[in-house]
């Protein structure tokens, strides 16, 4: 088996080794589904994993604006349209200035399981710019996303490719892209997700991730009779994801210790509430600060410049801020602090070294493929709206959510069962891969 594994990455590595990023991907999928693909006649023959790894389509354009000082900016624009074999391309826009092809190919290439694990109809894709909205005026950001969508509207639709947000890309980014996408295509369509909620947005959906990721872990938590309640909880980030699993711990009586951004973490030993959760909430999303405002509104606290939060002693830990942000050693640290739970609410937060190391001590580890799928789960149900159009409420996406991420729960049990823990991560990658990979099957070889 290690040999077929090996043979494989060396194949995928020879046209992809200047992609760390998305490589790292692949190995992660191959190590548990090859083995899986091995043990299924179905599948022999058919380079099904191969297909899966390669982009149907990678798009990638000139971006030119003009900034406030009257200068022309010139910035690179992707979509990857990873896999349509169980629905339109769906996935996220990112603008961050580490954008590039090998991130964006990991990023699509995690979507395809993750949205096949919603069981919803959505194939998979990725796609953004090395712009940096941090430090822009607001009219530099719509001119922006107008140039962006100039380009991009060719190539997308609501029953081709719906993009939606991702860092960088909130509401504020999504509408001027919509307002675009309309004036070009004289057309009020669903060809986005995360809208506003008076022009075709879903109630839940801007909370949908943070709470998805946090219903995960309580569902694992649940499956060892154990539960979120009570514990101490640490986050790193304090964009959209990190402030909605924040307040969704707050709802379920966890406390809250810590958030971070780029420039550090504040630790509250005190426990973040409810009203200070809205202090970063205003900070991040209107004012646009940094996190360690926080320390001088609330001086009980401390702010850890440069530093992550996972040398803080914890319960558990939900990584939301981005890709490769928990190493070996942190994840050494989180263990020896006690903690029993990891719920990834971001893309591909932990190296592989830190996975092994929870899978080593059998604690509970929630790979982002399943536990962040809540946020593209109710983007499918804002596709669903809008094609009724229609709106339901709070209540009935939240439940349509919880059962989503229950379902999910459930599907990596029954294919990461082991002796005696559950290994998420083969769960997900198996129960992922069967969906799309029968219906590529079912399609022929196009
Ligand atoms: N960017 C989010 C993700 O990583 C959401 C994608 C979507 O809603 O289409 O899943």
């Amino acid at each position: 088996m290690k040999k077929i594994i090996e043979n494989f990455i060396s194949e995928i590595d020879k046209k992809n080794s200047h992609e760390p990023e998305f490589m790292q991907a692949v190995k992660e999928i191959a190590e548990t589904v090859l083995p899986y693909i091995v043990s299924k006649d179905i599948y022999h023959g058919k380079n099904i994993l191969m297909r899966m790894v390669e982009p149907e389509r990678v798009l990638m354009f000139r971006v030119n604006w003009v900034d406030d000082n009257g200068e022309i900016q010139v910035n690179r624009g992707y979509r990857v349209q990873m896999n349509s074999a169980i629905g339109p391309y769906k996935g996220g826009l990112r603008f961050h200035p580490t954008v590039n092809l090998s991130i964006l190919k990991f990023l699509a290439l995690e979507q395809v399981f993750k949205n096949s694990l919603t069981t919803l109809p959505m194939g998979a894709g990725k796609g953004g710019s090395d712009f940096d909205p941090k430090g822009k005026s607001d009219g530099e950001v719509m001119r922006f996303c107008q140039s962006f969508m100039t380009e991009l509207y060719r190539y997308i639709g609501p029953n081709t490719d719906v993009p939606a947000g991702d860092i960088g890309v909130g509401g504020r980014e999504i509408g001027y892209m919509f307002g675009q996408y309309k004036k070009l295509k004289k057309e009020f369509t669903g060809v986005l997700t995360g809208k506003g909620l008076s022009w075709g947005g879903s109630l839940i959906r801007p909370e949908a991730t943070g709470y998805g990721t946090v219903y995960f872990a309580e569902n694992m938590l649940n499956h060892v009779s154990n539960s979120i309640k009570g514990k101490t909880v640490v986050i790193s980030g304090s964009g959209n994801v990190a402030q909605y699993a924040a307040e969704k711990c707050i709802q379920l009586s966890a406390k809250v210790i810590s958030m971070s951004d780029s420039s550090g973490t504040i630790y509250d030993s005190e426990g973040i509430d409810t009203e200070k959760l809205n202090f970063i909430m205003d900070l991040k999303n209107v004012n646009r600060g940094r996190i360690h405002e926080y320390v001088k509104k609330y001086p009980k606290a401390v702010f850890f410049k440069n530093k992550t939060p996972w040398e803080i002693k914890c319960d558990i830990a939900l990584p939301c801020a981005t890709q490769n942000e928990l190493n070996e050693d942190d994840a050494k640290i989180l263990i020896k602090n006690g903690c029993i739970c990891v719920s990834e609410g971001a893309n591909m937060p932990c190296e592989p070294n830190a996975i092994k190391i929870f899978k080593h001590n059998k604690i509970l580890y929630a790979p982002g493929k399943a536990s962040n799928a809540g946020g593209v789960a109710v983007s499918g149900l804002e596709m669903a709206q809008n094609s009724l159009r229609y709106s339901w409420s709070r209540e009935e996406v939240d439940s349509k959510l919880k059962e989503i991420m229950k379902d999910i729960h459930n599907s990596c049990l029954i294919h990461g069962q082991e002796k005696d823990y559950v290994n998420y991560e083969k769960g997900a990658n198996i129960a992922g891969f069967i969906k799309v990979a029968d219906a590529m099957l079912a399609q022929g070889v196009v």
